[in-house]
């Protein structure tokens, strides 16, 4: 039995998503753990986005919610790119110091008004992300992994009064 299924019969949403991976230096400063040492984590982001499938047939993505490759120059470009082999401190304590000298000696150093978990990290790349999807595409979710067995995750629906024009909390150097 031979089953047609036409492209415009029905509007499914569908999830799509890209894995990124980036080495990132961090500390926490104030914290009881073994993160409050300045060290690094090799971190795998999943960004997942949600949409439905293009059914123009002129169209060139014809069948896809975004071209991966799009949803790449994105994340590489706001997250990837910033994040990787940088160490990321919070500005907002004595680590500032410890900031300026690596700065200063050309490393690279992210300043971030932000403890920099990974809780707080998925937050803030959640509206990096937000604020460059085309219009018909949203946001789903976010997993941060820190370890092999350690992840935070974001999702859309935990944060239905969230503001998109919540404005960026990082300041790159
Ligand atoms: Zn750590």
């Amino acid at each position: 039995m031979t089953t047609f299924v036409s492209e415009n019969s029905y509007m499914k949403k569908i999830r799509i998503t890209k894995q990124f991976n980036f080495e990132t230096g961090h500390a926490l400063y104030g914290y009881d753990g073994k993160c409050r040492n300045v060290h690094g984590h090799s971190y795998k982001l999943s960004v997942t986005v949600i949409g439905t499938p293009i059914t123009d047939p002129s169209h060139v993505k014809l069948g896809m919610v975004i071209d991966f490759s799009d949803l790449k120059k994105i994340v590489k470009e706001e997250i990837v790119d910033h994040f990787d082999h940088a160490t990321i401190f919070n500005k907002n304590t004595p680590h500032i110091e410890l900031a300026k000298e690596l700065m200063g000696r050309d490393h690279k150093v992210i300043l971030a008004e932000y403890q920099p978990t990974s809780e707080n990290m998925v937050l803030d790349f959640a509206d990096k992300i937000k604020a460059r999807l085309p219009e018909n595409i949203s946001l789903h979710s976010l997993k941060l992994q820190e370890t092999q067995t350690s992840f935070a995750e974001w999702y859309a629906s935990d944060n239905q009064s969230d503001r998109s024009d919540r404005e960026n909390s990082n300041l790159y150097i």
